[in-house]
């Protein structure tokens, strides 16, 4: 543009997406192949085709060579160029390291604190993309599925600036990326990942290829506490805990593993653990790209290790998710009940919302999955909502007998008494006192027959 060539006739421009006129001649470039995609009309008639159309979006958004995506959009084609290259780390370091002022805009300067910049204001990015691809997550599409890493000494450089701004107390409120532990983990074999279309290298098993040593992030923790001036800085992003547990994650030391949980239970948390297992029914985690609940239960065992070796008196703090797409009320029964029965009472949930360009999303709205393009049914109605969520707060008053009745009306009876024992334990106590199935037990109240009483339900009778 510095040259003046109009801006109308940059056309090959990597990451930027370009409607061409009916007839206009598609602009050339011979390192880019090219894919036709279903057109807007088709997929305003046609939900699979809409739904068919994803997963060559993103698979194409998460190959290091991507193909140049067509879409006929009315009378014109919507041409949409390959992605930039991951960062290499000098390019990373390099724009980390340009002259920010780190402050608001000054158009904000009367308008007293911004909550959303006092949390970032002392917190330290140190790798961008996520290769989870988790279904209802949007950060992949963003930033990529391979990981481009800060150098240590590009970290601490910034690490050193924050330390002398003005109100700099001595704490750090995040050493992170879009998922705390993905720091420097990259292909082993570059070569394999050039080729592949995988939307996640963690789903549903970590690839054999993936490096997922934790090495260098416990390092670098390290190395940021060793400033003088940091009195300890905190994890805030979103810890992986399946990549802690080593019969998930095959590929790391164990001792690794162990080290940076220890590093991160002791020195960079303060009372409280998150992390988000989102589900425990493993058919909803397996369509959320998330592993089996059974490897939140095995991190939850080494978590109540260390905190006992270490006298820490953690709390550890689970995600969870309702109505997300293939969730059943069923599910989010067995979820309180399970979750109760680890001893947890839910306050960290959310409501599945969909997100544009996640996979979720694309199930949510038309009904099929893009990868297999089999129906999936998804919760839609605000009641279906509310109900699924309902299932966390078990333990509210308000919520006992709708819980109660819903399950007694699809005959899930077990789970009742797993969830809300104390409601059914008068008749446990007494069987054989009333030939009433189990499921009219639990809607039926026993009186007590004591004289008092029955006096006292002469005189209701008289009345
Ligand atoms: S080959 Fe493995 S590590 Fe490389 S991108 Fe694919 S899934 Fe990820």
């Amino acid at each position: 543009m510095q040259k003046g060539v109009p801006f109308s006739s940059l056309k090959t421009i990597k990451q930027t997406a370009v409607l061409l006129n009916e007839g206009e001649k598609i602009p050339k470039n011979k390192n880019w192949q090219d894919v036709e995609i279903a057109s807007h009309a088709t997929c305003l008639k046609d939900k699979k085709a809409y739904a068919s159309n994803f997963k060559v979006i993103e698979q194409e958004s998460n190959k290091l060579y991507a193909r140049r995506i067509f879409q006929q959009t009315g009378e014109k084609l919507l041409m949409i160029n390959p992605p930039y290259p991951t960062m290499t780390e000098k390019e990373i370091d390099g724009s980390f390291d340009l002259p920010y002022t780190r402050m608001p805009h000054p158009k904000y300067n009367k308008r007293g604190p911004i909550p959303a910049y006092e949390m970032i204001k002392f917190s330290v990015n140190v790798h961008r993309g996520c290769f989870g691809g988790c279904s209802f997550c949007t950060i992949s599409a963003h930033q990529g599925k391979f990981i481009a890493s800060r150098s240590q000494e590009s970290v601490l450089k910034e690490v050193d600036e924050l330390t002398k701004m003005e109100d700099f107390k001595g704490y750090l409120s995040d050493i992170g990326g879009p998922s705390a532990n993905m720091y420097q983990m990259k292909g082993k074999v570059q070569s394999i990942c050039d080729k592949c279309v995988a939307p996640s290298c963690i789903s549903p098993v970590i690839c054999s290829n993936l490096d997922t040593s934790h090495k260098p992030l416990t390092e670098l923790y390290q190395a940021v506490d060793a400033h003088p001036k940091v009195k300890k800085s905190f994890i805030g992003s979103g810890i992986r805990h399946d990549m802690l547990v080593p019969e998930f994650n095959k590929n790391a030391d164990p001792k690794e593993l162990d080290a940076y949980t220890e590093e991160v239970m002791t020195k960079h948390v303060s009372g409280r653990l998150k992390v988000a297992p989102e589900h425990t029914s493993d058919p909803v985690l397996k369509l959320m790209r998330k592993p089996s609940f059974t490897y939140f239960h095995k991190f939850k065992d080494r978590f109540d290790k260390i905190n006992k070796k270490k006298k820490l008196n953690l709390q550890l703090i689970p995600y969870f998710i309702s109505s997300h797409p293939a969730c059943e009320p069923e599910d989010m029964a067995n979820l309180a009940a399970e979750t109760k029965d680890m001893g947890f009472q839910l306050e960290q949930v959310q409501d599945f919302t969909p997100t544009p360009m996640t996979v979720a999303t694309v199930i949510y709205y038309s009904g099929y999955h893009p990868y297999t393009l089999k129906e999936v049914n998804t919760p839609k109605t605000k009641q279906e909502k509310l109900e699924q969520h309902k299932f966390f707060f078990w333990y509210k008053k308000e919520n006992r007998k709708w819980i109660k009745d819903k399950l007694t009306k699809v005959g899930r009876t077990d789970l009742l008494t797993k969830l809300l024992p104390e409601d059914v334990s008068w008749r446990k106590n007494k069987p054989g006192k009333t030939k009433n199935t189990f499921d009219d037990a639990i809607t039926f109240k026993p009186r007590s027959k004591s004289p008092r009483n029955k006096s006292r339900r002469l005189k209701k009778k008289r009345r």
